[in-house]
């Protein structure tokens, strides 16, 4: 499913090709694909397109016309694509929203989805703000240091737990989330209290390293994700514990990764990642 960095790469995608694109119309397949604000659909054909953020894993576009902005929240979900596509490419089936656009890269921007876990938001300002601070904690890229030891350090439950937790760090799902912990030599199931100062900052440094790589890589396609151009993403190639069960351990250490289910299934070096 997607995490941050494949949600950063839509962004990026959208943001290149789209802003300052004009949105001509925007065709809804099926209406409670719009969990907010569907009586305010037909305010944004004809406005501008003049951002595209990102929070967690959702992808916000922000829409102006005259000195009004409003703000379209598209949750990927499972298993959610956004997709640019010709008009000559016939839509399946779970394309649920098309949105035609003028003035931009892409003249069609459509919102897939094989399951029924995304949704779009069409919200005001003072909603969309609202959104985010009621649903989710900090993204785990602008999060200071000293506000990730706190956060760590207030955890009575395991670190995993928290770093899945998506109203206390908007973004992590489970591959980052084992992939990160490997990399600090932390077992799944430590108490978040129980790590040093020393250990939060290593696992702060390896879990930004982590997503940015991903990044970079055009994130992991695990199961049906590829970006808005249809490419897929590289970095299943690095990943280094996450379905790896019975592989030997990348440390060299000569154990082989475990799978333990608890907060998902959880991936770990029995050596390298010591309770
Ligand atoms: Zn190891």
């Amino acid at each position: 499913m997607p995490e941050l960095p494949e949600a950063e790469v839509v962004r990026r995608q959208l943001d290149a090709a789209l802003r300052g694109a004009t949105i001509e119309h925007v065709w809804i397949g099926r209406k409670d694909i719009i969990r907010q604000g569907r009586e305010s659909l037909s305010w944004y054909s004809g406005t501008r397109l003049v951002d595209v953020r990102r929070h967690g894993k959702s992808v916000t576009l922000i829409c102006e016309r005259g000195e009004e902005k409003r703000f379209i929240i598209v949750e990927l979900g499972m298993t959610g694509l956004l997709l640019f596509a010709r008009e000559s490419v016939p839509s399946d089936k779970h394309v649920h929203v098309v949105m035609k656009l003028v003035n931009g890269r892409q003249p069609e921007l459509r919102y897939w989805n094989a399951r029924r876990f995304g949704r779009l938001h069409l919200l005001e300002r003072e909603a969309w703000m609202a959104y985010q601070q009621r649903r989710f904690g900090p993204d785990p890229l602008k999060v200071t240091k000293a506000e990730f030891v706190t956060l760590i350090k207030s955890c009575r439950g395991r670190v995993k737990a928290l770093l899945l937790n998506q109203r206390r760090l908007a973004g992590i799902g489970n591959i980052y989330a084992n992939e990160t912990l490997f990399r600090s030599g932390i077992h799944p199931h430590t108490r978040g209290r129980h790590l040093s100062k020393r250990k939060i900052g290593l696992l702060f440094d390896e879990m930004q390293a982590t997503l940015v790589q991903a990044i970079h890589a055009g994130g992991s396609s695990i199961q049906s994700f590829v970006a808005p151009d249809g490419n897929p993403g590289q970095f299943q190639e690095h990943h280094r514990v996450y379905q790896k069960t019975g592989a030997l351990c990348p440390n060299g250490c000569h154990a082989r990764i475990r799978r333990v289910v608890t907060e998902r299934s959880s991936f770990f070096c029995p050596t390298c990642q010591k309770r």
